[in-house]
């Protein structure tokens, strides 16, 4: 290729993929891949999942789009089916994770707008956090390689300590409405939130009147081994910003709310052209059918636990490679490199295994939720040579 017609914001692997079938990706260089990228937690039933795939062709010969000045009976379902699962009254469909996020702090401000305290408008969030790629989400994440040369950047986002309660209480004032985080932060080096910091920010929040936001938009959607990763935790947010896997790979984004929140959007305050439209919503309810079979994520929970284990055998047989010490919850898996991650996720996919970065040198692994313990078994001798070519 002599001429570069896409803007230069990736620096991109020198593969591509013909087709993808469950947990496999196929290379253009005729190789297998085990996909433990899932496009960054995205395809959460694999490739070409046959539910999910019926269900966006037969929508597909219906109809695709009409807009919200109609009423979207596959939406209305979705958001029913989002509720009955989880703490949500009402729920706000986009198509994007920044947009649910983004969605989420329009609505905080309308809600003290509406209930007369306009003055709070500050949001309390965390170091390492990642939020998305807009102009509020890049100041909401405050990571300095996504910010840099975007100044002069959104006010209104105070930064506290990741897991330590006392640096966010030091933070509250009166101008404050909100504490917003990812149970499990991705990008940030997949460190999850304890129960305990979780229930302590709930508490939090209460004492002081704020509301508490999860940007569960990597860590839902039965990524974690419950639907939403806030379930382990016992406690109940007042807005939820999700996307990347309930779609399964279709662009498919919600921020699901309280009736008492939500109340602060009427008619006029929000919207979307393309968010909730008929055939993403097909493809939502199909993915939310097979996450909520009864089986699935108990299933989710024991593989999860199975690769994790797998993990920790190669750290300590390889400890020149990688650490033993696994971050992350469910199949959000963050494993501790010891040479460089870039290094490792190379490796690996020299081996046919494809893996994510994240801060911290961890190698991340967001595999499919359909992941089985066999498959598990023949990733691990991938990894395992992956590892072995590493040593010098
Ligand atoms: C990916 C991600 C986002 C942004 O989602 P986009 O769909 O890329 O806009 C926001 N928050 C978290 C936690 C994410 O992992």
């Amino acid at each position: 290729m002599s001429k570069d017609y896409l803007m230069p914001s990736y620096n991109r692997a020198p593969l591509s993929f013909t087709h993808g079938d469950g947990i496999y990706l196929y290379g253009d260089d005729g190789r297998q891949y085990f996909d433990f990228t899932t496009g960054i937690g995205v395809n959460s039933l694999g490739h070409g999942h046959p539910h999910v795939s019926a269900a966006l062709t037969e929508q597909a010969k219906k109809l695709w789009h009409v807009s919200n000045q109609y009423r979207i009976p596959q939406q209305e379902r979705l958001a029913e089916r989002l509720c009955e699962a989880t703490f949500a009254d009402r729920v706000f469909f986009s198509n994007t994770g920044a947009e649910a996020v983004e969605c989420a702090l329009k609505l905080t401000r309308r809600y003290f707008d509406v209930t007369v305290k306009p003055e709070r408008w500050r949001t309390i969030v965390f170091d390492g956090a990642f939020h998305g790629r807009t102009l509020a989400t890049i100041a909401a994440g405050g990571g300095e390689k996504y910010m840099d040369g975007f100044a002069p950047h959104i006010d209104g986002f105070d930064r506290a300590i990741f897991g330590d309660l006392a640096s966010v209480r030091k933070l509250i004032r009166d101008d404050t409405a909100a504490i917003l985080l990812e149970p499990v932060q991705g990008e940030g080096g997949v460190r999850a939130a304890s129960d305990d910091f979780l229930q302590g920010l709930r508490k939090l929040a209460d004492e002081f009147g704020l509301l508490l936001i999860l940007d569960e938009v990597q860590s839902g959607n039965g990524r974690t081994g419950q639907l939403y990763c806030y379930q382990w935790a016992n406690i109940q947010p007042d807005i939820l910003a999700t996307a990347k896997g309930l779609g399964a790979g279709f662009p498919v984004a919600a921020c699901l709310a309280t009736e008492r929140v939500s109340l602060g959007f009427v008619a006029g305050s929000h919207g979307t052209t393309f968010g909730g439209n008929p055939l993403a919503m097909a493809v939502g309810n199909a993915v939310l059918d097979v996450l909520l079979a009864p089986d699935f994520l108990p299933s989710v929970q024991s593989v999860s636990e199975y690769l994790r284990k797998c993990l920790v055998g190669l750290a300590h047989k390889y400890p020149t490679v990688l650490g033993p010490a696994l971050r992350g919850r469910g199949m959000m898996i963050g494993v501790p490199a010891i040479v460089p991650n870039t290094l490792v996720a190379e490796a690996l996919r020299h081996h046919n295994v494809l893996v994510v970065t994240a801060r911290d040198n961890m190698v991340r692994l967001l595999p499919p939720l359909i992941l089985s313990m066999a498959q598990v078994d023949e990733a691990t001798i991938a990894m395992d040579a992956g590892c072995a070519s590493l040593l010098s």
